[in-house]
């Protein structure tokens, strides 16, 4: 086992022990004059193992404050304010047993199961006049009715319930260049509103839309629109789930705060991520290793703080008001807006990304449940593939909140395989937040102070060539098209053009954030900007690696097809050329009619060993110019550490070695590129001299695993026959070892079979021939 995955298993093992104790049956205590209205609409989430669909609350031992309030955390905007406090669940060290832990997959499917019969279930609930006033349900990236911390809270109190969404671009991107919303963003946002409020109306609720934007003028802010609702409804309560954006999180702590002092009972719950960002803690780890994924995950184990708990069940009924506020149509909130030609036709940039996706809660768990019962036993070892569906897909859904990362990890862990590398990525993405929390400027400025100062190219024809997919390169043109057609790529393609545009074009990594941001529909910040730093060299976590724009193929798409769907002028070069197509004889150009700069680019750079040597020299120079940012000792970079994690640091009663100080600035040694470590020593030497060469030569031994495997499953007939006949040889020439008699002629040789070209089964998959001498 990995150290990975080990510490994976622990983490996880963690959850599970508390998951089970959120599972303590215990009273749910209701509002008495709607106890059974609430009865009527909650499905517990506890009650799955007994197969119920939809339980009277009093006959459900489970839904109760303690286990909705495993999910949630009180809203507190500083020390000194404080609000309604709701119940969160005891953590202690109780070890889970055995026989607990494998009841879990039949209590993910039960719960997949209901989930459907609850979408069936259409129960039109009529607000009684003698009911408390209104609950406001603030809808952000939370578009979901299962696993909705918020919601279930709101049923809880028995209230009719008004939900909205408040559209406020300004608010959305906060000070800095963040691009939170791009367009393709937008776009599905849209799409995901839409079919949100259907589902809303299908429970016999409803969306409100409200459109905030007041260019920086408080009247259009969030909060003057929920101080308008708040008295045009006589609503007492406001929940929602929270966000984790630096500025998102600041303007929400101000709402409520502001709210709060109008007599406004506001509740904030937690499940964005699996953990909340702003409680992990690097106590008793230490900052070694910060930025990495095992760094952070030890970072959980040590200090698990609130439990992750179960998934909760969607409603079936959402009590509604006798009266409605007074919305806007969700066209005018100008999401979804296409440009005009000047002959007043629309330029329908958004039809293939319809196409390509199911924008509903519902197309989430289908994604889900197709991912589950197929990908998932491909993604450890195949989830680079770029031309077969071996990863979920799922990112724009949690995005969005239209899936819960809880409920992806209790499927997850539900799967045969459990799959730990799948896992894995959802602490990847709760590490990207936790980042966004300790330096907010990640967006836009580099970590490490002395690749500021790198020499970038200005070359907009080379920006523009990469974003259009029109670089030569096959791989990277059909990533780069994939991405502008249907909004998405997978992980092992955005690693593949984040490196073609930073080691071999020069290009600023903001450059691609920015694009990214725009042209994704999981464009997410926290992700994006992590992923992009650490890809432009200066996040926290170097990668060790840069794709080769022509090797990496042998990995993502060893059979051209993936290629040939998103670059179709180029499907009838062969195999072994499609990636390289500039190696073609002129007759095999000829023939598949490629002609270059006419049907497909010319490449833009042609010298790719001598782009990368460029980059490499690069930064050794800012390296040498800024050296108080490296640690002469390990040759690592090093980075300014936030207050937050200083305080950390110096929380701790031994002084942790690994923080050195400058000035007043704490200083962190942080992971960094062997290659360039080794380049500061020669900063004039090219990349192929280096001995820690980063590139990858992609998957090379794909052909020869592959044979071995095709071998094996062939042959399993005739080894197994041949073991059988080894054995009874055995036996026979022991037996006449014993009985003195002579020893029979060896007949070992006669059974070989000698493998030919013509051997049928011989033939690999991709046309290799096999010998098996
Ligand atoms: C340069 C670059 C930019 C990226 N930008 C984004 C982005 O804007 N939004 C985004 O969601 N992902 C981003 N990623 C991470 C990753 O590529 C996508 O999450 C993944 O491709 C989504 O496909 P999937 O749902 O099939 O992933 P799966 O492999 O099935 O993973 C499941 C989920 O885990 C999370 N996840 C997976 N990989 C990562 C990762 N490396 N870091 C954090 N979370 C991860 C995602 O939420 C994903 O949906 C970026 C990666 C790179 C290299």
């Amino acid at each position: 086992m990995e150290d990975d995955e080990l510490e994976l298993a622990l983490a996880l093992s963690l959850l599970d022990m508390k998951d089970q104790q959120i599972s303590t049956p215990n009273q749910m205590t209701l509002h008495p004059a709607v106890r059974g209205n609430a009865s009527s609409v909650l499905c517990n989430s506890n009650a799955k193992t007994q197969g119920n669909s939809c339980t009277q609350q009093e006959d459900v031992p489970g839904v109760d404050n303690k286990s909705l309030g495993t999910s949630q955390a009180l809203y507190v905007p500083d020390s000194s304010t404080s609000f309604s406090i709701p119940n969160t669940a005891s953590v202690s060290g109780q070890v889970m047993k055995e026989e607990d832990l494998s009841k879990k997959p039949r209590c993910s499917k039960n719960r997949r199961q209901r989930r459907k019969v609850a979408a069936q279930q259409i129960v039109g609930l009529k607000h009684s006049p003698s009911a408390p006033p209104p609950v406001l349900l603030w809808f952000r990236r939370d578009l979901r009715l299962c696993d909705n911390p918020a919601l279930i809270r709101c049923l809880e109190l028995g209230a009719p319930v008004i939900p909205v969404f408040i559209w406020s671009p300004e608010e959305e991107e906060g000070s800095g260049v963040t691009i939170a919303m791009g367009g393709a963003c937008k776009y599905w946002l849209h799409q995901a509103l839409s079919c949100f409020c259907a589902s809303l109306e299908r429970i016999g609720s409803h969306l409100i839309f409200l459109k905030a934007s007041g260019d920086e003028n408080k009247d259009g802010s969030s909060l003057h629109t929920l101080k308008t609702l708040v008295k045009e409804t006589g609503a007492q309560t406001v929940m929602a789930n929270a966000l984790y954006e630096p500025w998102l999180k600041e303007r929400d702590d101000v709402v409520f705060s502001a709210l709060h002092k109008e007599g406004v009972e506001c509740k904030m719950f937690h499940s964005y991520c699996l953990r909340d960002p702003f409680s992990v803690s690097t106590e008793g780890v230490g900052l070694r290793g910060l930025g990495s994924v095992s760094h952070f995950m030890n970072c959980c184990r040590q200090n698990p703080g609130a439990s992750i708990g179960v998934p909760l069940d969607p409603p079936v009924s959402l009590p509604s008001p006798t009266r409605w506020p007074q919305g806007v149509p969700l066209d005018k909130l100008g999401l979804a807006r296409m440009p005009r030609r000047k002959d007043g036709t629309i330029i329908d940039w958004a039809e293939n990304i319809r196409k390509s996706w199911d924008f509903s809660e519902d197309g989430a768990h289908a994604r889900l449940e197709a991912f589950l019962h197929d990908g998932v036993y491909r993604y450890e070892k195949e989830s680079g593939r770029a031309d077969a569906p071996n990863t979920s897909c799922l990112s724009p859904y949690l995005h969005f909140g239209q899936l819960s990362p809880r409920w992806l990890l209790w499927d997850a862990k539900g799967a045969r395989c459990r799959p730990p590398k799948f896992q894995r990525k959802l602490a990847w993405r709760d590490l990207a937040y936790w980042q966004l929390t300790l330096f907010p400027d990640l967006p836009w400025e580099s970590l490490r102070p002395p690749y500021k100062a790198l020499r970038w190219s200005t070359d907009c024809r080379h920006l523009k060539a990469w974003q259009k997919g029109k670089t030569g390169y096959p791989l990277v043109d059909a990533a780069m098209r994939q991405l502008w057609l249907t909004g998405w790529m997978n992980n092992y393609m955005r690693h593949v053009v984040a490196s073609f545009l930073i080691a071999y074009l020069h290009l600023p990594w903001q450059e691609g954030y920015r694009w990214f941001q725009d042209t994704l529909v999981d464009a997410d910040v926290a992700i994006d900007a992590m992923m992009w730093q650490n890809g432009g060299m200066c996040g926290l976590d170097h990668w060790n690696f840069v794709m080769h724009p022509v090797d990496a193929a042998m990995t993502c798409d060893p059979y051209g097809s993936y290629v040939r769907k998103w670059c179709p002028e180029l499907a009838d070069l062969p195999d072994e050329l499609i990636h390289k197509p500039w190696k073609c004889p002129a007759s095999i150009l000829r023939r598949t009619g490629v002609v270059f700069g006419q049907t497909y680019p010319e490449r833009i750079v042609t010298n790719l060993e001598e782009q990368r040597s460029k980059s490499l020299q690069d930064v050794a120079l800012v390296r040498k110019q800024f050296e108080q940012y490296v640690d002469k000792r390990s040759g690592c970079d090093l980075v300014p550490l936030p207050k937050r994690l200083v305080s950390e640091a110096l929380g701790v009663s031994h002084w942790d070695g690994a923080v050195v100080t400058e000035g007043k600035q704490f200083l962190l040694p942080v992971i960094t590129r062997m290659e360039f470590k080794h380049q500061l020593e020669d900063p004039d030497a090219d990349a192929a001299s280096n001995p820690y060469n980063a590139v990858l030569k992609g998957y090379v031994s794909r052909k020869r695993d592959e044979t071995i495997a095709f071998l094996n499953e062939t042959d399993f007939t005739a080894s197994v026959m041949c073991e059988g006949a080894h054995r009874q040889e055995r036996l026979e020439r022991d037996y006449r070892r014993m009985e003195g008699l002579p020893l029979a002629p060896s007949n070992r040789g006669r059974a070989r079979r000698t493998s030919t070209a013509k051997d049928k089964f011989s033939v690999v998959p991709g046309g290799a021939i096999a010998s098996r001498n």
